[in-house]
């Protein structure tokens, strides 16, 4: 029986709001064969299913606020035992505090996270690419005001509603990029301190940036 040889990937991806994080981490995720373990797309799954748990999540996330460490920890813990992710993963939008950096570091072991990648985009592209993002409501594939479906507004991947989200309005972006400011820039720094931080300029091309996302991974893990 043939068995794989190639080692466990284990990827975070940073980055602002509206830095294009969500596509390049499906575009690395595939490459690399592992999950994309998107915590903002498992919060607004609970959403859509209107668990209790989902309103809850909802009104957080609308308002621009991180929903709870602890939560957080036991949604990640729960999906990162799944058989899926035996041979690594992608976080995108987790860990967003110091206190999730840690507690993902102790659920991994030290040597258990290969590389956490930042996408860097000013603040100013950030707020103008959110202003024009447009996402389906089903499958959370990423549009934008310039680039729309092919049929406005139906999903090119699932037939769903692409809309914006509701926690893109102007109010609630900067909400969270006080949020990522406050929070999240220190679990970033905390990282590039273990020596697990590269750091890439998100604007330019999307296909490039890819490729570098790629060649960045390569060298670090093969
Ligand atoms: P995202 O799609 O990654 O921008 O996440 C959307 C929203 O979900 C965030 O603004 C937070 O309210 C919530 N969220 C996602 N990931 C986390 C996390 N790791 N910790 C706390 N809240 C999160």
């Amino acid at each position: 029986m043939e068995s794989t040889t190639r080692p466990p990937v284990r990827l975070l991806v940073f980055g602002r709001q509206g830095a294009g994080k969500g596509t390049q981490a499906v575009r690395l995720a595939e490459q690399f064969g592992v999950p994309h373990i998107s915590t903002g797309d498992m919060l607004r799954a609970a959403v859509r299913e209107g668990t209790e748990f989902g309103q809850r999540a909802k009104e957080i996330m609308d308002a621009g606020h991180l929903v709870s460490d602890e939560v957080m920890l036991g949604l990640i813990s729960e999906r990162l035992a799944q058989p899926d992710a035996v041979n690594g993963w992608l976080l995108d939008g987790f860990p967003r505090t110091l206190q999730q950096g840690k507690d993902l570091m102790a659920l991994t072991g030290a040597d258990g996270i290969d590389l956490a990648l930042d996408l860097d985009v000013a603040e100013d592209v950030v707020v103008e690419r959110i202003s024009s993002r447009r996402v389906c409501s089903s499958c959370g594939a990423n549009y934008s005001v310039q680039v729309p479906p092919t049929s406005p507004w139906t999903c090119d991947v699932c037939g769903g509603e692409v809309t914006q989200r509701d926690d893109d309005t102007e109010q609630a972006v900067r909400e969270r990029l006080a949020t990522y400011l406050l929070q999240t820039i220190p679990v970033v720094k905390w990282f590039e301190e273990q020596g697990l931080l590269a750091t890439v300029d998100g604007v330019g091309d999307r296909d490039e940036i890819t490729e570098e996302l790629i060649s960045l991974v390569t060298n670090r893990l093969f």
